[in-house]
């Protein structure tokens, strides 16, 4: 669809105010959570709401939020919102796109005069590289991160996050969110599935579950040259059988779309002169289907027994996120199809594979996910690209579904 060009202008303005934020040289952003860059993407996005006249706010988290001064505070809203945070080196559209389509919907909204309340929200630490847990913001606020240790979690400096928390004044167990009578998410695929298709937008229909695991295997660490190939207790060696066994557990999960990775490996002392002693892997396991995750998460225990018994290693697996597959509201993916269908833009129901805020709220709320295509399914990446016209497509399926619920 054909629009206008001040809503592009807008949108490109938007991406612009953010864009130099967190540079790497080699080209893509680094804005991990609860990081001074993270900061000062949520202090641009407030100055973005008070260009336009908007109230601003930040909850006991760090969340921030945007809403229009003409609303009745007391009301029911509908949120729409993402994450301005980034994984290392990461791109530049995961996460603000969403925010960008917020700032479109509201603009919309306040121009048309709709009667409905809608605020956009900016979500902390969304990503899991800087404090190996993902969803933090979204997940204290509504509840969902009731892990014991959360507090104790571990960013790339060694603080825990108790200690970021106590020096930012944010509280880890926060008051929970009130008033958000839907929570909508604007993202990027992340994958080639629109591309491939060829459709605009699509609206998700279940986010798969991650369940991620670290696995520490301890062997001896000794001089390569003087400990005989009979003697040794090498954990890189067992480690990369795991690795090996975990790719052939995924393969043969794929049928029920399920995904099986080892995303880091950790290997003491690293040194070429020293065997091996202790490696540490994270595995990150996903799927739509419970029994296929079970059987994954079964086949992994078995395999890491069987390959450290055989090699005689000590080993210890600890599973650092179980979180199950999430179905989104029907009721509003219907009506943001049909939303979709009213503009004539090609749209398409899908999962989603990888997992966002919208996993926290859809156990409070009725929540949606729109997805809009990323070129050649790149994300994570300096390379992660989507156009400003898809972002605008998006962000006119959520305003259609908005309109229609104003009638
Ligand atoms: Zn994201």
């Amino acid at each position: 669809m054909q629009h206008e060009i001040e809503d592009i202008e807008y949108a490109e303005y938007l991406f612009d105010r953010f864009y130099g934020i967190g540079s790497s040289e080699n080209g893509g952003v680094t804005r991990l959570g609860y990081t001074e860059v993270e900061d000062e993407m949520h202090r641009v996005f407030r100055e973005l709401g008070e260009e336009k006249g908007y109230g601003s706010y930040e909850d006991q988290v760090g969340n921030t939020y945007l809403y229009r001064k003409d609303c009745d505070m007391d009301e029911d809203y509908c949120l729409i919102a993402s994450h301005l945070d980034s994984v290392i080196e990461g791109g530049r559209y995961d996460g603000v796109a969403g925010i960008i389509a917020g700032f479109l919907v509201m603009d919309w909204a306040v121009k048309s005069g709709l009667r409905i309340p809608v605020r956009i929200g900016a979500m902390r630490c969304e990503e899991s590289s800087n404090f190996g847990r993902s969803t933090i913001g979204s997940g204290l606020i509504t509840g969902e991160v009731y892990k014991h240790d959360i507090g104790e979690a571990v960013n790339k400096k060694g603080e825990t996050l108790s200690e970021v928390f106590r020096r930012k004044g944010y509280s880890l167990h926060p008051d929970r969110i009130q008033g958000v009578r839907e929570y909508i998410e604007l993202h990027i695929e992340q994958g080639k599935v629109l591309e491939e298709y060829g459709d605009r937008v699509g609206i998700v229909q279940t986010i798969a579950g991650p369940r991620r695991f670290n696995i520490h295997i301890h062997g001896n660490a000794e001089h390569s040259g003087a400990t005989p190939m009979g003697m040794r207790a090498d954990a890189l060696c067992a480690a990369a059988e795991i690795i090996l066994e975990i790719e052939e557990i995924g393969k043969s999960e794929s049928i029920y779309q399920s995904v099986a990775t080892v995303g880091t490996v950790s290997n003491r002392p690293n040194a070429l002169n020293v065997i091996p002693g202790e490696v540490e892997l994270g595995v990150d396991m996903r799927g739509i289907d419970s029994s296929s995750l079970d059987r994954m998460e079964t086949r992994l225990k078995q395999a890491c027994k069987r390959i450290c018994e055989k090699r005689k290693l000590k080993y210890f697996r600890e599973k650092i996120s179980d979180i199950p597959p999430i179905g989104m509201s029907a009721d509003l993916q219907q009506k943001l199809l049909e939303a979709a269908k009213e503009l004539k833009i090609p749209h398409r129901p899908m999962i989603s594979g990888a997992g966002h805020d919208a996993m926290s709220f859809a156990h409070i709320c009725d929540t949606a996910m729109v997805f809009i295509p990323c070129a050649k399914g790149i994300s994570h990446n300096k390379k992660e690209f989507t156009t400003i016209e898809s972002i605008c497509d998006g962000a006119k399926v959520i305003y259609q579904y908005l309109k229609e619920e104003a009638r």
